[in-house]
């Protein structure tokens, strides 16, 4: 795919599909319709592309704070982890964190965000006789999808962009978010009352550097998804990806949602002495608090995509809210969007 862009005000003619969300569920559904001749345009309102595939850095020091790693369950996804495997972009973490169960957690080599990267750089552009890339923008945030007489058209943020048309649009972001642009766009849905009660987990994450190793145990992080506090605990050197000590803790869902409206030094405040609990007598150089406000559903829905219209063109939500939540079912969720607007029911390639 192309390199991603700064945001230009110029418009585009109409691509075939507009994919909202560079997440690995967008990313994955552009390279599959991209390889196959479509015009694809990827819309981001991030930095850069992954959304929650995200690494961060602090110093030299290399920290992810999203996705902590994957598992895989599904031969389709397995097949696509073996070309990352081959690319050395991912690595087997280790099989369990209290205790092996024999199961791969991967992590990628130089941080979860290098996965997105790799997906939105990869296109085999050998598979077909007339592949395209997708053109992938990011620092655009998409404001409202609105329905014409015979296309799709995605307004912006003020002056990130002008309108784009679009034949077909798939919206990864989360949910409530891509209910809210077709609210924006005044665009009923007959989905609109089911997808609306998919809730999220909100996730705060505490990002600190060190003067020396914190000393957890092997692998170099604790998984405890009962624990009141914090969840999941890495130390990102003893992980690979850093080169100096820093951690990340994600806070339990539930005391982040107690925590979520405190600013950050009163959450940290809070955390005080439970941080010190894992840090054994390292020193903190940096702390840092993300929060993220939609961090999986807390049910998915139960299909791999919804398809939120079929007028003027194909709508689909899709993303980790579908199917089987968490990264592996975020990049099945983008491949059966995708094949949905390749393969259309009958009725509605017609229509
Ligand atoms: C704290 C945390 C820990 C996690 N741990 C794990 C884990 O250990 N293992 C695991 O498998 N999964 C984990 N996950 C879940 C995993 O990260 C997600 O399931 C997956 O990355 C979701 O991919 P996606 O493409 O569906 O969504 P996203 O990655 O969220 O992509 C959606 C994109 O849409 C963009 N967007 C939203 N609204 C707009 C708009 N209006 N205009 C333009 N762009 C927009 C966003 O910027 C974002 O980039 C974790 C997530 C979090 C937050």
């Amino acid at each position: 795919m192309s390199a991603p862009t700064e945001p230009d005000h110029s418009q585009s003619d109409p691509v075939d599909c507009l994919i909202i969300g560079a997440g690995l569920a967008g990313l994955t559904a552009a390279r599959s319709l991209a390889v196959v001749g479509r015009s694809v345009l990827v819309v981001d309102k991030g930095r850069g592309v992954g959304g929650r595939l995200a690494t961060r850095r602090i110093g030299r020091a290399v920290l992810d704070h999203g996705a902590q790693f994957f598992t895989v369950r599904t031969p389709i996804f397995q097949s696509e982890v073996d070309g990352w495997l081959e690319a050395g972009i991912v690595t087997p973490w280790c099989y369990g964190f209290d205790r092996g169960d024999g199961h791969p957690r991967y992590r990628a080599v130089e941080g979860m965000n290098a996965i997105a990267k790799y997906v939105a750089e990869h296109v085999d552009l050998d598979s077909t006789d007339n592949p395209r890339r997708p053109r992938i923008m990011t620092r655009v945030k998409a404001n409202a999808i609105i329905g014409g007489p015979d296309h799709w058209t995605v307004a912006y943020e003020a002056g990130a962009r002008e309108p784009d048309e679009a034949g077909a649009i798939i919206s990864t972001a989360p949910i409530p978010q891509s209910l809210a642009l077709l609210r924006a766009g005044a665009t009923s849905s007959t989905m609109a009352d089911t997808l609306q009660s998919v809730r999220y987990h909100r996730v705060i994450a505490v990002l600190a550097t060190l003067d020396r190793s914190p000393g957890l145990p092997s692998p170099g992080a604790i998984q405890q998804p009962t624990d009141p506090t914090f969840t999941f605990i890495a130390d990102n050197e003893a992980k690979g990806i850093s080169p100096e000590p820093a951690v990340t803790f994600h806070l339990s869902p539930s005391l982040s949602a107690r925590l979520w409206d405190e600013e950050d030094p009163a959450v940290l405040a809070h955390l005080h002495e439970e941080l010190r609990r894992y840090l054994d007598d390292a020193v903190v150089t940096t702390i840092q608090v993300k929060r993220w406000r939609y961090s999986g559903p807390v049910t998915p829905f139960p299909e791999r995509y919804a398809v939120a219209s079929t007028h003027p063109g194909t709508l689909l939500f899709a993303g980790d809210g579908f199917g089987d939540s968490k990264v592996e079912g975020a990049f099945l969720s983008g491949l059966a969007a995708a094949e949905r607007l390749l393969n259309p029911p009958a009725a509605e390639a017609v229509a």
